[in-house]
């Protein structure tokens, strides 16, 4: 049941956690699953951070003193009594972490923002048109300082959120961002969020790397009828500057952001004929649609999905699709 108050006292009556999130984290990923980590170690409860896959360059900064493990470390730990709260993850396949880890637990929890969540999981807490699934934690928080009467939102956890309200909204900047994230960015700062080291991390401090990189996938900049812009990251690229796959998220916005486009996308080859594909639009188009002809999802604005192709039949299958949403 879409209940705030039942999950806030289902977390509060039980003891052993786990959080988790989405495969390729973003800044909402991280931020909201460990901001819900602080929450529940604050209440002294036993919570395991477990995920497979790493974090990028420029959110290191908020999981370098948490100890993320994997699948098998957890199943090595031989925990069998365990709650499981998946946040931002638009369905169940994209829980990162291994499946009989989902279906042992006792309960799973779904706190998320994608149009496409289908509202899986024993509770869950789904507000599709909310910025970010740090917005939904955030609400989750507030609501539990006014229930216990107990001061929950501390230093440490506005910094988590505040990195996933950043990264979601572009800085507050996106048709996502509502009258409510304007506050609650307020009273992050408020609450102590360290807005300059978020800001500064995750957008401040690109390798020189990354430019050498970014440079080379403007160059593979195409139009396709004035509306469309396409870029791709190969891994040829990626060899060339040494950039790593999981330190390319900041590619993406540069497509959409040309005059009179609307839909930008970024193809990234992570493997041989495995293109991820990152979909942005500026003011109409439904992405989401477009990533789901591809089994993916997302966003009316953002969105993704993996094609197993290679990067240029990948280009023209979308460009395809993408010329009916315009
Ligand atoms: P990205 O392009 O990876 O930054 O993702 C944009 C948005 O689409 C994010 O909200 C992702 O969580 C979502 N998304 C990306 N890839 C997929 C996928 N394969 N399936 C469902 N949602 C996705
Ligand atoms: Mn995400
Ligand atoms: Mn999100």
């Amino acid at each position: 049941m879409n209940n705030i108050d039942n999950i806030i006292n289902y977390l509060n009556g039980s003891n052993d956690f786990i959080v988790t999130s989405h495969i390729n984290p973003d800044g909402d990923n991280i931020g909201s699953t460990l901001s819900m980590y602080y929450f529940l170690k604050n209440l002294n409860k036993r919570v395991y951070y477990v995920l497979d896959d790493s974090a990028p360059l420029n959110l290191q900064f908020l999981v370098n003193d948490i100890n993320r493990i994997s699948s098998q470390e957890f199943k090595e730990m031989n925990i069998n009594d365990y709650n499981l709260v998946a946040l931002d993850c638009g369905d169940k396949n994209r829980i990162c972490l291994d499946d009989n880890i989902m279906s042992n637990c006792n309960k799973l929890i779904n706190i998320d923002h994608h149009d496409s969540n289908d509202l899986y999981g024993d509770y869950y807490y789904v507000v599709k048109d909310a910025s970010s699934t740090c917005e939904l934690v955030y609400n989750l928080l507030k609501r539990n300082e006014e229930i216990t009467k107990v001061k929950t939102i501390d230093e440490k956890i506005a910094t988590c959120l505040y990195t996933g309200l950043m990264t979601d909204t572009g800085k507050l900047t996106y048709s996502n961002t509502q009258a409510s994230s304007f506050d609650m960015a307020k009273n992050l700062l408020l609450a102590g969020a360290d807005t300059q080291l978020v800001v500064q991390s995750v957008f401040g401090s690109n390798p020189f790397n990354f430019y050498k990189l970014l440079g080379e996938a403007l160059n593979s900049l195409e139009i396709t009828n004035i509306k469309i812009a396409t870029m791709c990251v190969t891994q040829d690229m990626l060899k060339r500057t040494g950039v790593d796959f999981k330190d390319t998220d900041g590619v993406t916005p540069y497509a959409r952001d040309i005059e009179n486009v609307e839909i930008g996308i970024l193809l990234k080859e992570k493997g041989n004929n495995e293109i991820k594909v990152s979909l942005r639009s500026k003011s109409y188009a439904d992405v989401s649609k477009i990533a789901k002809v591809f089994g993916g999802g997302g966003h009316i604005r953002a969105a993704g999905c993996t094609i197993y192709d290679t990067i240029e039949n990948a280009k023209e299958k979308i460009i395809q699709e993408a010329l009916k949403e315009i």
